[in-house]
């Protein structure tokens, strides 16, 4: 298959997310680490963006709410290559309405080999790695060739 090589800046483009029950510890970890967090630019779903800023002060975009749309939004950012860093602490207890969107962005994530910690072990290991402060090159489908490919196959 094609790939083709994409950066992932030294300044990333995080969005926080988190379900009702653990927005709390999401406010919580970005506050452990709002030093490493200011380093960053912070986006998020509506009620976690606004949450998180007022808690801690740091500066975070909202999009709409996780149920109207705002997983939707962040998913389209990652497309477009303007996400590149996910921290959703989803929560594996409780159903939620906008079930398949929440699947849409893990399965997105996934697409364009974008790092998303689903809870805060995770988002530990990856919020002290060394590459958060430095370029990271990887590779995902070269999808301009993919199109070609197909309109020209099918
Ligand atoms: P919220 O959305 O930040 O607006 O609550 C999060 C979600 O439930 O996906």
């Amino acid at each position: 298959m094609d790939l083709l090589t994409l950066t992932i800046g030294k300044q990333k483009n995080i969005a926080l997310i988190a379900h009702d029950s653990k927005k709390h510890a999401l406010i919580d970890w970005c506050e452990a680490n709002k030093e490493i967090l200011k380093c960053h630019f912070l986006c998020g779903t509506g009620t976690t963006a606004r949450m998180i800023t007022d808690a801690t002060g740091l500066p975070v975009k909202g999009y709409n709410s996780g149920p109207l749309g705002g997983d939707q939004q962040i998913g389209a950012k990652i497309v477009e290559g303007r996400v590149d860093f996910i921290v959703f602490f989803s929560d594996p207890l409780a159903a939620q309405p906008h079930d398949p969107d929440v699947k849409a962005l893990l399965r997105i994530a996934q697409v364009y080999d974008i790092p998303i910690a689903n809870n805060k072990a995770t988002a530990d290991f990856l919020i002290t790695s060394p590459l958060m402060s430095s370029e990271y090159e990887h590779n995902v489908i070269n999808f301009h060739q993919n199109i070609k490919e197909r309109a020209g196959s099918l």
